[in-house]
Formats: C-alpha cells, sequence, structure tokens
C-alpha cells in the first residue's frame, strides 16, 4: 500500500474516496508495524474528509486511535471544511513541559532522589480519576477555562517569565464556557491540577548529551543537569467534550452533507454552529490543560524549595501534540488537527513566541520510562507536513498485548537503575519494550532532514499516575 518516495518518506497514494494522497514519514524498519493495526486505513479514511488539504501525513510514531491514528496531520481549508473532535483526540492539549532545575543530577544521592519522587506524589495528585484536595484550585476553573496559564498568575501560581515559554502565552482566545456540559464543568473542577493515570508521568530527567550547544544554551540546557520533564492533558474534561462533540458533530454531519468513513472523525463544517461550538469547547480545555500543566509546575516548585532549598524551576517549554489550530500554510487559513503530532515551528517563524522568534522553539518527544527523551528544533524543510514533528515514540503493542507479552523482569531489565513510583506489575501497559524504538523515530525525522537534535536527556526516576 506505502510507497517508498525516498529513504523515510512513504506516499500512501490517493484511492477510492481519498480527496488527496498521504505521506508517512517513517524508516524502513518501522513500516511492518504499520500493517499490523488500522493506522494507514484511519489515514486513508481522513484523506476522504470534506475540505481536506494537500495531503494528510503519518508521522514515525504513528499508531491506532480513535478516528485519526496517533501520530496524524490532517488540515482542512477554511471556512468550508471540517473540525472534527475525534481527529483532536480525546485528551485535549495532552502535552509536553521541561523545565530546568538548578541543580546538576550528579549532586542527588539516591536517598535524596526517592525522597524528591515521595514529596512530588504527595503534593501532586496522580492516577486514574484522582481528584485534586483543593477548593481554591477549583474555584479558579472558570477563569482557567477562559484566560488559561494568565488566569494562575494572578493567582500566585507562576511568574511572568513561564508564560514567554508555553505555547500560545498559554491561553488561545476563542472560549466560551457556555459549551460545555455540566457534566464537562465537574470533571474539569476535579481534574485541575492532577497528573492522572497511563503514559502521564512527571520524569526527573538528566541532559546526557548536547548536540547542538549554542541553541542548547539558548534554551537553557546544559550537560549533566538536572531537569523535570512533566507530561499531561485535561483529564476527565478532555475526555467527556470529546465523547460528547462525538455524537453532536455526528448527528449533526449529514445535515451538512459531510459524511465520514468512521465515527471515529465525526466533523461538520467549522464555520457551522457545531463546529463553532466545539471549537469554543476546545480552546476552553486547551486553556485548562496548559494551565493544568502550569499547576504541577507550581507544586514541583514548592517540592523542590522544601526539599533541595531552591524551587527555580525554569521553563524551557510547553506544549500541546492534541489540538487543532487555525494556521496560515501555502497562504491559506487552513485548520491543522495534530493528534499525536507536534506543532514544530522554526527559526524565523512569525507564529513562534517571541523567546523563540530567532531560533525557532524546542521541540520536547519524549521516548519512554526507560529510554532518552529528545529535545529537537525543526528545520525550514518542516512545510513539508505542515510544521508538524512526532509526538513520542510511540506505541508498539497495545495496552493489552503489552500486559501479555511483557514481563515484570522485562520491565525491571529495561529500568535498570532507574527509579519508579509503581510497582512494576502495575505499569507493564507502560514499559519501554511496549513503545516503538525512540531512537529509530528520531533518526527518521532528521534523516527526512525535518529536525535536528539540540539534546538528550536520560530518566532517573518517573512517577507515573
Ligand atoms: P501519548 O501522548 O500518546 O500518550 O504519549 C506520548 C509519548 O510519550 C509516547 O508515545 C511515548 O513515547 C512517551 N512516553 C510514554 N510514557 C513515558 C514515560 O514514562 N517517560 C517518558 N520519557 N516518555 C514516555
Ligand atoms: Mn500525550
Ligand atoms: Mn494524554
Amino acid at each position: 500500500m506505502l510507497e517508498k518516495i525516498k529513504d523515510n518518506l512513504y506516499l500512501l497514494p490517493k484511492q477510492g474516496k481519498m480527496q488527496v494522497d498521504g505521506y508517512v514519514i517513517a524508516h524502513s524498519k518501522l513500516i511492518p508495524a504499520l500493517y499490523n493495526d488500522e493506522s494507514l486505513k484511519q489515514l486513508q479514511n481522513a484523506a476522504s474528509i470534506p475540505g481536506v488539504y494537500r495531503a494528510v501525513y503519518g508521522m514515525p510514531d504513528l499508531h491506532e486511535g480513535f478516528g485519526l491514528p496517533i501520530g496524524g496531520v490532517m488540515a482542512t481549508v477554511l471556512p468550508e471544511g471540517v473540525i472534527s473532535a475525534g481527529a483532536v483526540g480525546m485528551d485535549i492539549n495532552c502535552g509536553v513541559r521541561l523545565l530546568t532545575t538548578p541543580f546538576a543530577a550528579r549532586e542527588l544521592s539516591r536517598e535524596r532522589l526517592r525522597k524528591l519522587v515521595s514529596a512530588i506524589e504527595r503534593y501532586v495528585p496522580a492516577g486514574v480519576g484522582k481528584k485534586n484536595r483543593e477548593k481554591e484550585v477549583r474555584k479558579l476553573l472558570p477563569q482557567v477555562l477562559v484566560h488559561g496559564v494568565r488566569a494562575l498568575l494572578e493567582e500566585g501560581y507562576g511568574i511572568e517569565e513561564d508564560l514567554a515559554k508555553i505555547e500560545e502565552g498559554g491561553v488561545m482566545p476563542g472560549a466560551d464556557l457556555k459549551a460545555l456540559s455540566e457534566t464537562a464543568l465537574s470533571r474539569g473542577a476535579e481534574g485541575l491540577g492532577t497528573l492522572g493515570g497511563g503514559n502521564h508521568f512527571i520524569e526527573l530527567q538528566e541532559v546526557v548529551e548536547i548536540r547542538e550547544k549554542q541553541l542548547a544554551e539558548r534554551y537553557g540546557l546544559y550537560p549533566g543537569q538536572l531537569c523535570v520533564m512533566v507530561h499531561t492533558g485535561s483529564r476527565g474534561l478532555g475526555h467527556q467534550v470529546c465523547t460528547e462533540y462525538t455524537e453532536i458533530l455526528y448527528r449533526a454531519g449529514p445535515k451538512y452533507r459531510v459524511n465520514v468513513p468512521a465515527k471515529g472523525l465525526a466533523a461538520v463544517p467549522f464555520s457551522s454552529p457545531e463546529g463553532k461550538q466545539y471549537y469554543q469547547a476546545m480552546v476552553a480545555v486547551a486553556n485548562f490543560a496548559y494551565a493544568n500543566r502550569q499547576l504541577i509546575t507550581y507544586y514541583l516548585r514548592l517540592v523542590f524549595k522544601e526539599q533541595l532549598g531552591d524551587g527555580k524551576l525554569d521553563l524551557v517549554y510547553d506544549l500541546a501534540h492534541n489540538i487543532a489550530k487555525i494556521e496560515v500554510h501555502d497562504e491559506r487559513t487552513v485548520l491543522v488537527h495534530r493528534k499525536g503530532a507536534t506543532r514544530a515551528l522554526p527559526a524565523g517563524h512569525r507564529a513562534n513566541l517571541p523567546a523563540f522568534k530567532e531560533t525557532g522553539h524546542p521541540v520536547l518527544i519524549p521516548g519512554s520510562m526507560g529510554t532518552k527523551s529528545y529535545v529537537l528544533r525543526a528545520t525550514p524543510q518542516i512545510t513539508l507536513t505542515f510544521n508538524s514533528l512526532n509526538h513520542g515514540a510511540g506505541r508498539s503493542m497495545s495496552r493489552k498485548a503489552s500486559i501479555k507479552n511483557i514481563t515484570v523482569s522485562d520491565l525491571k531489565q529495561a529500568l535498570g537503575e532507574i527509579l519508579l513510583n509503581e510497582k512494576p506489575e502495575a505499569v507493564l501497559d507502560e514499559a519501554p519494550q511496549a513503545y516503538k524504538d525512540i531512537d529509530l523515530v528520531i533518526e527518521t525525522v532528521t534523516g527526512a532532514g525535518l529536525a535536528e537534535v539540540v539534546a538528550i536527556l536520560k530518566p532517573l526516576a518517573v512517577i507515573k499516575g
């Protein structure tokens, strides 16, 4: 089905109802796995959506998802093109934040590291369905949905400098609380400032390699530095909104002659009342998720102050990897749906935050609890994929298959010295073996000329939700 164009680039040719071609950015060794799940079929489905523009793209971490595959990028021409809740994903604005600390990794004994992990567990509610404990935090929900991280700064949960390093400045315009159901709002109130379960994590990492010295320095990264990576999103709120709007859009679609090949791709024209409403809801949830990572940062700063006497954690960057954004490509206004894909703006791109206009921003790519994570920067060739890169290693095994095939000793072996807050048997589905080879995934995007490696980090301790 895939035709090789050149190393790391494959064509999924237009056929059947596809309106545009598909492209998959993948190393030849990553190709066979794509035939073991529905991801290519889902990419073909996405290429048949009304108003789809230019081509759909699969990143090297591509795997099956709900509607659009994870690692999928689909753009639609505005205003007539459609918006799809499933193509954004369940965890709206799931994303990654990287923080530097004033410490060198080697300064921390194992004992100190252990204490740090316990303190983080005390401060940050983690785990599936875990609620926050603080009434003050819950009260912030309405402001957070509209003003994002800005609302938290006013309450002392961050500093002005944080905003300079968060994608969109930590708030997207256009949120409307009326677009959210009562259930969604109540799940939002419970979830604010919590990590969640599964793939979400807080990880203490060490910068083990710098590939681009000057750039790394501009990003605030130095060899041997202790860093903290946070991966979480919009918790139950995003899940609720995606589920409700998929129903709404699925039922409304035929009214606009939008027929979709799968319910997960339920969509309506962006300009329709239902389309506008989903967008207003999505923006509110995205603001919530930026704020969620900010609140967790606030807790982490308290932990570092308490445990190590210095809570100066500085942001490297904070980005979304499940979201739809209005952008200009080829001088057209399009809605780019990125699901398990990262927007990556190169040097000089005007949508960069002022702090990164000259250099392009850091692209944060987590690997797994037992492998490297990467900081990349996009090259000017990134226009090929609507300025998009992968968002991680991507799963190579479903959760079910992981639990069946990976043993506790496999996981222990993969972790080596890395501290884990959970019992290994509880997180077999998150074992490094459940994910693709991150080094190969990164080799793909660098080999395709889309990105360069700035820095490499390795986990010292992992807090899984
Ligand atoms: P997702 O957003 O699809 O849930 O996950 C993003 C990526 O995070 C995964 O594809 C995987 O590569 C990475 N990942 C999952 N768990 C961990 C972890 O515990 N630590 C690190 N560093 N990366 C992880
Ligand atoms: Mn994620
Ligand atoms: Mn998520």
